[in-house]
Order: C-alpha cells, then structure tokens, then sequence
C-alpha cells in the first residue's frame, strides 16, 4: 500500500488539509506531519535558531512548531520509518500562480519533497478572498492527480504546482499543462499608524492583477480549467547561460 506524507502551509487545522487527508485515504495510507499554525508565505525556509518539536496528535497526525518544509525534511527523517511514495501539500486556500510561487509555503514544502526525491505534488484552490471554499472539488481533482503521479511517476527534478478553479465539479473543463504566468505589479503594502502615532507596514491585501499570457496557469484557472505546471528544481536561465558562454548579445 503507497505511503502518503500530507502536509501545508496553513497548519494542521486548516479544512483544505482534512478535505485533501480524505480523498487521498482511498489512495493509500496517510501521514500527515503539519505546521501547528498558519505559515502562509513561509516559502521554502528552514527554522534554525531554536529546537523543533513534533507533537503526535493522533495515529499518522503530527504537528510540527516549525515551516512546511521543516515538516517535510523532519517527517523523512525522523517521523516515517520508510520513504513515502508522494508528498502533497495543501489544499491552500488561495491561488499559488505565477511570481506567488516564490513566496508560497504550499509549493516549497512539495520542492522540499523533490529536493529529497520524492514525487511530489503541491494543490491550490483559486478561491478569491472571502469566497467560500470548495476544498471537497479541489480534493477530488487533486487525488485524480496523485493516482496518476502514483503509476506514471513524474520527471526528474520536477513537481506539480496544481491549482483549481473554485468552482462546482461540473464547471470545471478538464485539465490543462500550464507554463507558470506572471502577476502585474500591484503595491500591496498598507501603511498604517499605531494607537502612538507611529508609522507600520502590513504586507498583503489588495487585488492581484494577472498577466493573461496564453498557456499560463493564470490563464488556466480563469478559463475554468485544472492547472498543472510542471516546476523544475533547475532555476538556471539555460538560454542566457548559452548565450554568455557563447559571448553574444542578451
Ligand atoms: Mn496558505
């Protein structure tokens, strides 16, 4: 029976993750190792400067007081006493599109399991803020996914970024392969004052605008369709790095 390692980057209580526990339990056995609280944006960092600590909640649930991808390298190591068959992180309740892919916590926890060499697989709802969440279709697709990644395996080096539009199950269109997009500049930061007249930053808010770049995620998810980029661990620019060695323009 293929062994599951569940996690996300919203804690161990979020409905995105249970909803996603639940369809895959048809899959196989699963495990989930999960931040004890709310880590979206975490990205792909690692807490050194204090101790983890992993709190066995019930049999196979474990929260962790760390990252998403402290959870991903402490559950290999140290919780699973053999190797998982996947890894898969979410359900976030927000889309992870285009440039949100460097700050997402749900996509680096699924490259911490490439980077261990696992397939791994990260899911994303495109539920706008406040919109009702349909975790169940998003799980549903997403075990459709899992299943196939279980038999086919993936490429090397590689993960799937996979987002569902948050729509009822019979509006969705089918699944596309996407390139990942871009989002447009957008100043997100509020300024705000304190009860002593002092200046703050908060990060975050606003309305993302998207460049609809034809067979984009981006363009995926609004058209009603599955997106599934295939992300590669290999951040290197092969194209400028040919053109360099080659001493051409660029
Ligand atoms: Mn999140």
């Amino acid at each position: 029976m293929p062994l599951l390692l569940l996690t996300n980057d919203d804690g161990v209580d979020a409905p995105g993750l249970k909803a996603l526990a639940e369809e895959l339990a048809v899959l196989g056995r699963v495990v989930i190792i999960a931040p004890d609280r709310d880590n979206s944006a975490a990205s792909h960092s690692l807490t050194m400067r204090r101790p983890l600590h992993v709190n066995e909640l019930a049999p196979d649930l474990y929260a962790i007081d760390g990252t998403p991808a402290d959870c991903v390298m402490i559950g290999l190591a140290k919780i699973l006493s053999t190797r998982p068959d996947l890894v898969v992180s979410g359900i976030n309740p927000g889309p992870n599109l285009g440039d949100d892919i460097n700050y997402s916590g749900t996509v680096s926890a699924a490259r911490e399991g490439t980077l261990l060499q696992i397939p791994s697989l990260a899911v994303s709802l495109g539920a706008a803020n406040g919109e009702e969440c349909r975790y169940q279709v998003a799980a549903r697709q997403a075990a459709l996914l899992a299943a196939e990644v279980l038999t086919k395996g993936l490429p090397p080096d590689t993960l799937y970024n996979i987002n569902v539009p948050n729509r009822p199950a019979e509006a969705l269109k089918g699944v596309r392969y996407t390139r990942q997009g871009r989002r447009l500049y957008e100043n997100a930061i509020q300024e705000t004052f304190d009860p002593w007249g002092r200046r703050h930053y908060w990060i975050g808010g606003g309305t993302p605008r998207w460049s609809e770049q034809p067979e984009t995620d981006v363009q995926a998810v609004l058209a009603g369709y599955v997106s599934v980029t295939p992300l590669h661990l290999d951040m290197t620019n092969h194209q400028a790095l040919a053109a360099l060695r080659d001493g051409r323009e660029r």
